[in-house]
């Protein structure tokens, strides 16, 4: 990963003076150590110093092509190593607990942003937010989240939650009870990262969810793998059965789009349509009021 550079730079210099180090000894590990300490005290800074920013990435119909949702998708614009990705600092956010205070400015600016976007004449859509683990294991997580509605004014239809495959598997019950609150609120759920879990259909039946979203993985090889092309199959399959919808993410070619839409997915996201983009450029991409 990038923020571990300087700790392998590090390792390699100590191998080199010590040619027989093991490729883990002491010097090495204290470097890595140093580094993940480092990039802590940064993250620890990053909201106050006003360095998160919030990336859209549209979500359309497959069938009549209109964005009907976009997911906030977050980046560290860090002063020095520039735009960082989520995958490169959230596992250390959610193991040092930052990760509750950054998803809840991640919620509360998502929100924000949709109300304003059609407050300034836009058709509205659903606005998708990631919910970590620690998030959404937290006590008052459903407070939180019907606090920052009523704060933000956006209507909670407007609002999906995205929680990943492996969440909803921890502990069925107590997910189960906490799914339905959020979902009492009049929010939106969606399963992520899904088929990775290997989740039963009677496992899923249990939660009140409003759409899968297909892993990026399967997605990225329907027309390759005919593996991968039965597990995207049996997905949407399995979603219409149980009366969900299903989006598929990571949709990069025309192929990959056709083969979707011939098994009546639902809904797309991916570059095969638009890159997450600053707000500012994503409006873009949104229909006016007017023009409904
Ligand atoms: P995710 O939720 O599965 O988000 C989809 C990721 O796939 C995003 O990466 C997106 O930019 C990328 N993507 C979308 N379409 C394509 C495509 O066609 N091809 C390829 N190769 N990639 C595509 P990103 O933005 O780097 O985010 C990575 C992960 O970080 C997310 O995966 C999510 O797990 C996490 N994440 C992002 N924002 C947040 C957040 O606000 N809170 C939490 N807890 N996690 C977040
Ligand atoms: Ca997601
Ligand atoms: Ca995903
Ligand atoms: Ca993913």
């Amino acid at each position: 990963s990038m923020l571990m550079k300087n700790a392998d730079a590090a390792m390699y210099r100590a191998k080199e003076k010590n040619p027989n180090a093991y490729e883990w000894s002491t010097p090495s590990m204290s470097a890595d150590a140093l580094e993940r300490h480092a990039i802590e005290q940064e993250l620890r800074k990053a909201g106050a110093r006003n360095e998160f920013v919030l990336h859209y990435q549209p979500q359309v119909n497959l069938g009549s092509g209109e964005v009907v949702g976009i997911e906030a998708l977050l980046r560290w614009d860090h002063p020095t190593r520039g735009m960082v990705s989520p995958a490169e600092f959230i596992p250390l956010a959610e193991e040092t607990g930052l990760i509750v205070g950054i998803g809840e400015w991640v919620l509360r600016t998502a929100c924000r942003q949709n109300k304003e976007w059609q407050l300034a004449g836009y058709q509205p859509v659903r606005m998708a937010v990631n919910l970590s683990v620690s998030q959404f294991m937290q006590d008052n997580i459903v407070e939180i989240v019907s606090g920052i509605l009523e704060e933000t004014g956006l209507e909670p239809r407007y609002l999906e939650l995205e929680i990943t495959e492996s969440v909803a598997m921890r502990n069925a019950d107590k997910v189960s009870v906490k799914l339905e609150k959020l979902k009492n609120l009049g929010l939106q759920i969606s399963i992520d990262d899904f088929g990775t879990g290997y989740s039963s259909l009677s496992y899923l039946q249990q939660f009140p969810i409003n759409r899968l979203k297909i892993d990026r993985s399967f997605v990225n090889k329907v027309t390759q793998s005919e593996d991968d092309a039965v597990i995207a199959s049996s997905i949407i399959a399995m979603a219409q059965s149980l009366k969900l919808e299903v989006i598929a993410e990571g949709v990069e070619t025309a192929e990959q789009f056709d083969f979707l839409r011939r098994r009546a997915c639902t809904e797309m996201q991916g570059y095969f349509f638009s890159r997450p983009l600053p707000a500012g450029e994503i409006v873009e991409l949104l229909r006016c009021t007017e023009e409904a």
